[in-house]
């Protein structure tokens, strides 16, 4: 079994039927959570019985690395793990150093977000994805399976081993990779909790941000759970007509029903929503769709986060210029919504959603 699908209370009952004391349970936590062990023999404060018993029924690794490629800036590393299943999925790390050496990110910009050393993880949350935006590597691939909460807590525990090698360590923690976490709720939660745990892993919840396509009733669930992590919302178009274009979704949960579940998050937990849009050419990135986002957007507690497009295989549209992009960022800042236009990361290493794994699945 893999350790990491255990939560606490279950490690501890599975030592017990092995007729283990119970303190042993916490010692293998903390081994693992807190000192970041990833094989049985680094245990050394375990019997070497036990330690022969954890090889033969755990497994500290869910997955085997196919392949991986580092960004030429040497600022982004994308991991494309094999399942035992033969399904890929795909985890990127993105280091956000010091501005000096950091030619992406302007010095405003770094010192706003106090992004200084940041090392963002980007991991997957399904292999594969039902929702079926057209412009999405992940979404042209169709779903395979939810991920469990282990495999998702695998992801974070691979960078987070990799990056103590180097005296770092991991900052923050963003659902954004293959597949909608709010269509695999209870796993992403499971294992937001896991690394939630403040005898363990010990990430804050304020540290994490899912983002999801906007399912309504778990917009809402969520909000209900009062977590304090962070929400975005992939919305890419100001009407229904245009969403449903480039979005399936849409037809379930049009724009109103989402806005108004994010309203209603916003209300139970006094935390500002993202928007993020991905700007493709001509198709929503005109000073009109501008003037009509803000429309929908204005007097609530949001920010619009918009990339330039990542172009697919799939999909034929391409990304928005820099201008273009300034002087829709500046007409929705006028219109009083705020805007961050995001640089684009790692680019020459395919690190938009998905679209390793379906460059060899093709
Ligand atoms: N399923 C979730 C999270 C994974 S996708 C969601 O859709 O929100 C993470 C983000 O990448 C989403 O905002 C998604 O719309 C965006 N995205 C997907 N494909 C993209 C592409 N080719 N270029 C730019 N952004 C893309
Ligand atoms: Fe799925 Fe998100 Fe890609 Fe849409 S953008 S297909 S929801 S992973």
């Amino acid at each position: 079994m893999l350790i990491y699908d255990l939560d606490l209370p279950a490690l501890a009952e599975l030592l017990k039927s092995w007729d283990e004391p119970a303190y042993r349970a916490k010692q293998i936590w903390q081994g693992l959570y807190q000192h970041l062990y990833n094989s049985p023999d680094q245990f050394t404060n375990l019997s070497k019985p036990l330690r022969e018993r954890m090889t033969a029924e755990f497994n500290f690794s869910p997955f085997k690395i196919k392949t991986y490629l580092d960004s030429s800036d040497g600022f982004t590393r994308k991991t494309l793990f094999e399942l035992p299943d033969g399904n890929l999925i795909e985890a990127v790390l993105m280091r956000y150093g010091d501005p000096a050496d950091d030619p992406q990110m302007s010095t405003s910009e770094t010192n706003r977000r106090g992004a200084k050393n940041r090392r963002t993880l980007c991991i997957s949350t399904q292999a594969g994805c039902a929702m079926g935006c057209v412009f999405c590597a992940t979404g042209q691939m169709g779903f395979k399976r939810n991920l469990s909460s282990g495999e998702i807590v695998a992801q974070v525990m691979y960078y987070a081993q990799m990056l103590k090698a180097a005296d770092e360590v991991v900052s923050n923690v963003v659902f954004m990779g293959m597949g909608e976490p709010f269509h695999n709720y209870e796993n992403v939660m499971a294992a937001i909790d896991r690394l939630n745990d403040p005898d363990g892993f010990k990430f804050g919840a304020r540290r994490f941000t899912i983002s999801t396509v906007g399912l309504v009733p778990q917009i809402r669930r969520f909000a209900d759970e009062g977590r304090q992590v962070n929400l975005a919302i992939s919305l890419h178009a100001a009407t229904d007509v245009e969403r449903l274009a480039i979005m399936p979704v849409n037809k379930k949960y049009n724009i109103e029903e989402v806005i108004e579940a994010c309203k209603y998050y916003v209300e139970k937990t006094h935390r500002r929503v993202t928007f993020e849009w991905a700007l493709i050419n001509g198709v929503n990135d005109s000073p009109e769709v501008a003037r009509q986002l803000a429309a929908r957007l204005k007097g609530m507690l949001c920010h619009v986060n918009a990339i330039p497009l990542n172009p697919t295989n799939g999909y034929s549209g391409a990304a928005t210029d820099r201008q273009r992009a300034a002087i829709f960022k500046e007409m929705l800042e006028q219109a009083g919504v705020g805007c961050t236009i995001r640089m684009r990361r790692g680019v020459d290493i395919q690190a938009g959603c998905g679209q390793l794994a379906g460059s060899l699945l093709l």
